[in-house]
């Protein structure tokens, strides 16, 4: 099971009851951030999952509405003592960058770790998912990500008894142990399907988010603006309408759309919703603190 939270939806300028972007995703008690907007620490609060339990971030890029949040994460984890490494991924210039904004949180209880993104992207792991970046068009480097929760086979007792393997170690070997030489392979079926979700935000409409958006259990998008009207400021700024959003999830067609990053000019993005649903029914506005679970699907 993997559950996420829009701790912030806002785009560009938080407003009192929109703070900036970040999405907090959590598996098995551990947890990771897609971008750190300010007001993020606030929303980990109000969610109450945790601090010491994040144990990275994922940041799309350096505009201010994405990262200003990370000095005070970074403090927040300190009196959390936490004191495993904190990983933190980002596309080029990510010293230079959380160099810079470590100047107020200097000292603190654990190592952090930086990952600079570059060109197409990449794939690496935390907290049991294989994550993709790849990257879209915002006139910066800019990244989306893909987030994929693998499930392994279901056990096979029949195996594990022809084997030899002492009913009270099976749940060892269901956990990825090895016991008396019997690998969990040796005992496990095939794979199942698992489940994943796709983020990505402030970029005009790319293919590559609906090449890696194939399928996704759950496709979050931006919708900085709601209607055509907004097309100039949207090609101008590298952003996408809600319709464009919409287009992308039909092409890609994920389990649902969920739009997040919302320009403060929107008072209620459900007002513009019509404009997403007339082409890619499934599509809901975030909110802050809406919490998404995404189920293995039933065998
Ligand atoms: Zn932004
Ligand atoms: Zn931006």
């Amino acid at each position: 099971m993997l559950e996420c939270c829009t701790l912030g939806t806002g785009g560009a300028l938080p407003l009192p009851d929109r703070a900036l972007s970040s999405l907090y995703v959590r598996v098995n008690g551990r947890s990771l951030l897609i971008d750190c907007g300010e007001g993020t620490q606030t929303g980990i609060r109000k969610l109450g999952w945790g601090f010491r339990c994040i144990d990275g971030l994922l940041i799309t890029h350096y505009h201010g509405d994405h990262c200003s949040g990370v000095p005070g994460l970074l403090l927040s984890l300190d009196k959390a003592e936490r004191r495993e490494t904190f990983h933190i991924w980002g596309p080029v210039g990510l010293k230079r960058i959380i160099d810079g904004l470590r100047v107020i949180a200097p000292a603190l209880s654990f190592p952090v770790e930086l990952h600079e993104l570059h060109g197409e992207g990449e794939e690496f792991s935390l907290i049991g998912l294989n994550i993709t970046a790849f990257p879209v068009n915002h006139g910066i480097p800019c990244y989306g990500y893909r987030l994929h929760l693998p499930r392994q086979g279901a056990f096979q007792p029949e195996k594990a008894r022809a084997l030899g393997v002492p009913m009270a170690h099976w749940k060892d070997l269901q956990q990825g142990a090895t016991v008396n030489g019997v690998q969990p392979e040796d005992v496990l079926g095939a794979p199942r399907q698992g489940v994943s979700l796709l983020y990505a935000t402030d970029t005009r409409p790319v293919p590559e988010i609906v090449n890696h958006g194939q399928g996704v259990d759950l496709m979050f998008l931006e919708g900085m603006y709601g209607d055509e009207t907004k097309r100039p400021q949207a090609l101008k700024n590298r952003h996408m309408l809600f319709a464009e959003a919409a287009e992308l999830a039909r092409q890609a067609q994920p389990g649902q759309l969920v739009l997040t990053h919302f320009s403060n000019c929107i008072d209620d993005p459900e007002e513009y919703l019509p404009n997403a649903r007339a082409i890619f029914p499934e599509t809901y506005a975030a909110a802050d603190g809406q919490c998404f679970v995404l189920q293995y699907p039933k065998e």
